[in-house]
């Protein structure tokens, strides 16, 4: 779920984004441009990169009209005289990946984008009801989760459709370690997990410019979630594996071109902003679970002190989780024995998470007693 944090330290070029429909020249040769979405969260920053006789295109928004509109709107206006040349995808979440199917068709486009990205999105597509399935129901009522957030989380693929426009059938695949040439410059293709697989991230050094997609945003933290498909995976430390490496790729001085909200000086600051964000989350949970066990659902509000409606607490239950994963493998709770079907955790003595760090198993599950 996307949370507010602090900001300190960071710095903003330009204060105030692009209307819709126009574009602001946010480093030389790119173009930065804003599409409404209709979410608490209300628009998505996407990039046009100066591409020989063209742009570029970074990012899509959702798959609806007032998207096409945008887009239609941006082409005959402030993009005129200059067509578009291919489209670069960073993840498969459907406010970057919508239109992607809508505009590669339209304007003739190949899509790049890394081969999670696109076989998440087909997986998606092909089999909406997947997750509509007993284990992964299961899951969520195990912990603890109430049933009608259980069914909202086993049909969002079907909301998922409702926003992506289908994806060309091929792709060009996107690696970590690629160069990729735009124009006359080249930009580092990296990844990142955590907030999505194998997420896409380009870094110019002859501009120092960081287009980091979702994954380092400056007001907000992107979102973390458990699935139930992968409901031992731990995304949370891979999110904070992805930071540190951000961080020694990429210069503290770089110029970040954000997914949302507004592009900003101050990566690392940032990344180690994030990093505190979450390791506050962890510690709030260690002291709820130091007085008694408790179920994931029972954690949400420890970290969520608003009502939730069930699109939310489905976010938010699924980003709990991501704490407890990442809190299992460190050794910083164990599971119990409950005297009903719910799953809780407990956070042991300091004493015994020592001991037991080296041989956290995250595939198996042991289950611990009290402490
Ligand atoms: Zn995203
Ligand atoms: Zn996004």
């Amino acid at each position: 779920m996307l949370t507010k944090t602090d900001t300190g330290a960071l710095t903003f070029p330009v204060p105030e984004p692009p209307a819709t429909g126009e574009v602001t020249e946010i480093a030389p040769g790119i173009l930065w441009a804003r599409i409404p979405l209709p979410f608490r969260l209300n628009h998505i920053n996407v990039y046009l990169i100066e591409d020989g006789e063209g742009w570029a295109v970074l990012d899509t928004g959702i798959g609806n009209e007032a998207t096409r509109a945008v887009w239609s709107a941006l082409v005959d206006g402030p993009l005129a005289g200059r067509r578009l040349t291919r489209l670069i995808v960073t993840h498969f979440h459907p406010d970057h990946i919508g239109l992607a199917g809508w505009l590669c068709e339209r304007f003739g486009l190949a899509l790049l984008t890394s081969q999670t990205s696109y076989l998440a999105c087909a997986n998606i597509s092909l089999s909406p009801g997947a997750l509509d399935a007993k284990p992964y129901r299961e899951f969520y009522l195990r912990h603890g989760l109430d049933a009608e957030t259980t069914q909202r989380v086993a049909t969002q693929g079907h909301n998922y459709l409702r926003m992506v426009s289908g994806l060309p059938p091929t792709f060009e695949r996107l690696v970590a370690g690629d160069r990729l040439a735009i124009g006359g410059r080249s930009f580092d293709v990296l990844t990142g997990n955590g907030h999505a697989p194998e997420q896409v991230m380009l870094y110019c050094a002859a501009d120092n410019v960081f287009l980091a997609a979702d994954q380092v945003l400056a007001k907000i933290t992107p979102n973390i979630s458990v699935w139930a498909v992968d409901p031992q995976g731990d995304p949370l430390g891979l999110y904070v594996r992805s930071l540190g490496e951000l961080k020694r790729q990429i210069p503290a001085d770089a110029l970040v071109l954000p997914g949302h909200q507004l592009p900003f000086y101050g990566l690392h600051a940032r990344s180690d902003q994030l990093i505190a964000h979450h390791e506050t989350r962890c510690a709030a949970i260690a002291e709820a679970c130091r007085t008694q066990p408790r179920s994931a659902a029972e954690l949400v509000p420890v970290l969520f002190h608003r009502d939730l409606d069930p699109h939310q607490m489905s976010f938010a239950f699924s980003e709990v989780q991501a704490h407890i994963n990442y809190m299992l493998r460190r050794g910083e709770l164990a599971w119990v024995e409950g005297g009903d079907d719910v799953e809780r955790v407990v956070a042991p003595v300091k004493r015994a998470a020592a001991r037991k760090r080296p041989t956290a198993a995250p595939g198996r599950r042991r289950r611990a007693g009290n402490p």
